[in-house]
Order: structure tokens, then sequence, then C-alpha cells
């Protein structure tokens, strides 16, 4: 039958005993277990694989933020740690984005290499840079203002316009 799947018992890569999803006929299914032997980790050191490059990835942000001069994070070492990977990541996003950045964009920007909370980089980690820059960026201007002005334009979107506005205010709290 097509797309049965069974698993395998077999030794991996590691050279611990672990299981081994195989399918298709015995080719396949020989071919999968010689893979796993090979190349697959049993779920143990797949962890500590991951926390590894997570520790490495961690290492590095930080030697390149003291580099770069950003400023140093506050909060636990865990969140500091966890926190100095977002913010490279999120600056090399905004980067890209943005080649040249003028006016608000470049406010923003610097407020946000000013936040130092490890704490508010991680509550954000999931923010994609354009909204980040944006939620920054917008709120320079007060958001009464930016609604009054808006709706001054298009009074007929009122509704949608206040709930918008209100929507881009809301992202990247803490920034
Ligand atoms: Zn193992």
């Amino acid at each position: 039958m097509i797309g049965t799947s069974v698993q395998k018992e077999a030794t991996l890569s590691c050279g611990h005993q672990g299981l081994v999803k195989v399918s298709g006929n015995s080719k396949a299914r020989e071919d999968k277990i010689r893979w796993a032997k090979e190349h697959q980790l049993c779920g143990d050191c797949y962890k500590i694989e991951l926390a590894e490059a997570r520790e490495k990835a961690n290492a590095t942000a930080a030697a390149e933020a003291k580099e770069n001069g950003l400023p140093q994070l506050i909060g636990s070492e865990k969140q500091i740690a966890w926190a100095t990977t977002i913010r490279k990541n999120k600056l090399e996003e905004i980067d890209a984005m943005m080649l040249t950045p003028t006016g608000d964009h470049l406010r923003a920007i610097e407020k946000i290499k000013s936040q130092t909370s490890a704490k508010v980089w991680i509550d954000n980690r999931e923010i994609s840079a354009y909204y980040l820059l944006q939620g920054v960026a917008l709120r320079f201007e007060t958001l009464d203002t930016r609604i009054k002005e808006t709706v001054e334009a298009y009074p007929e979107h009122e509704e949608r316009i206040k709930k918008n506005a209100e929507y881009l205010y809301s992202l990247a709290p803490g920034f």
C-alpha cells in the first residue's frame, strides 16, 4: 500500500538505538535504515545538538554585538543570550530591507538599537522586521493625530482607519 509507514528500531548515527520511520518497498526501507545509521540522531542526542547550535549562535551574536557597539542587554543570563541572537537577526533583517534609511525610519532604527531589555526583545521575537520598524516609526506621531489626519483625507473609511491605526500602534510593544 502506498503511504503506509512503520517505525523500525535501528542503531542510529550517534550509536544509540532509536526508531526510524520507513515506508515503501523493501529497497526503500533498507535505504532509509542505512541513511538513519549514518545521519539520524536519537531524540536525546538531537536535543543536545540543538542546544549546542543555539549556544554557538548566541556566542556569535554576543561577540558581534560588542563589535558593533550595541548596548549590553539587561535580564537573566539566559534571557540575554537568547535576546542577543534575536536582536542580531532582527537588525540584519532591517538592514537588508532598508539599505539607506532616512527620516523616521532612521530614528526608529536608532530607537530599536537602544532597546536594552532582553524581555522586550524576546516578547517581540515573532514580529517581522518590517512591522517592528513600522510600529516604532509610527509612534513618533501620536495615534490621535494620525487618525485625525487620515480620516480627514478619507472620511468614508473612518472605522477602518481607526482599527488599522490601533493595530499598527499595538505592534512591537515595549519598543
Ligand atoms: Zn543518541
